[in-house]
């Protein structure tokens, strides 16, 4: 699964939002069409909601050698 910007003009999935959407999570299980597409504003407050359940990966710092080692 994989979030892309959206070059074709397409209403957003969010049932009330009239947007067009800038962006589409692209599914590619399925044949047919089963991306989702969403515009900025949908996007950002899915964004926002997934914050509260998931955390993102967080990229792992890198120590100096012989820094942190020894605990
Ligand atoms: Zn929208």
């Amino acid at each position: 699964m994989t979030v892309e910007k959206l070059k074709r003009k397409i209403k957003c999935d969010v049932s009330g939002c009239n947007n067009q959407a800038d962006y589409t999570i692209l599914n590619k299980r399925f044949v047919f069409d089963g991306n989702v597409y969403l515009c900025a504003t949908c996007l950002n407050n899915l964004y926002g909601e997934i914050g509260k359940f998931v955390k993102p990966k967080s990229i792992k710092p890198i120590y100096k050698k012989g820094e942190k080692d020894e605990i």
